[in-house]
């Protein structure tokens, strides 16, 4: 189960919207699965259909997650124009076992839509998402 405070889901819906029409990507940050902060990244890609995290940028985040004592709990990412499922792209990406793919539609505008994932082995689990 993915626990995302009310203000960090606000903080990512945002993220996800000022990048439209390209997908918003970023890592969220915290303990024992519970997110407690929200890495903005840029998507190096700047694609509406794609992301790519910038391995720069990346460090520099593992970095300060290190030094605040914090792991990497989740990569999440948008889709504009899609549902909050994984892409075969996003699969084909997913290198990390343990965190958790949150996804954010903005396929219904008014009604963005936050969904999670794990991807091991090439499968797709889903997972509840608890925000409040
Ligand atoms: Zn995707």
């Amino acid at each position: 189960m993915l626990i995302l405070k009310k203000y960090l889901a606000d903080e990512i819906i945002d993220h996800c919207k000022r990048e439209f029409p390209n997908e918003a990507c970023g890592i969220l940050a915290g303990k024992e699965g519970k997110a407690e902060k929200v890495y903005e990244m840029k998507n190096a890609d700047a694609s509406p259909s794609t992301f790519l995290m910038e391995p720069k940028e990346q460090l520099c985040i593992m970095k300060d997650m290190r030094n605040s004592g914090v792991q990497m709990t989740g990569i999440y990412h948008s889709h504009v124009a899609s549902q909050a499922y994984p892409s075969e792209h996003d699969v084909k990406m997913a290198f990390y076992p343990e965190v958790s793919y949150v996804i954010i539609s903005l396929k219904d505008d008014k009604n963005p839509v936050i969904r999670s994932f794990k991807i091991q082995d090439g499968k797709i689990k889903e997972e509840d998402v608890r925000v409040g």
